[in-house]
């Protein structure tokens, strides 16, 4: 392995318009997006996984379940 002949290659902090911030590798320092998969309308697992969570509650609460 020879050293030296990488581009600089740091942890950049992505901020998203959403207040959303993680990091990644990247040649950048401080990336801005404007919609990541936190605050994405057609981010389907999440929705999906929102729809599925409400419907089971309202099913637990038809039959006096209780979910946690
Ligand atoms: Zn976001």
């Amino acid at each position: 392995m020879r050293e030296g002949i990488h581009p600089e290659y740091h942890q950049a902090k992505v901020v998203c318009n959403c207040g959303n911030e993680f990091v990644t590798g990247s040649t950048k320092e401080e990336i801005h997006v404007e919609i990541c998969s936190k605050c994405h309308p057609f981010y389907t697992g999440q929705q999906k996984a929102t729809a599925t969570r409400g419907r089971v509650d309202k099913f637990n609460r038809k039959y006096g379940v209780q979910s946690n």
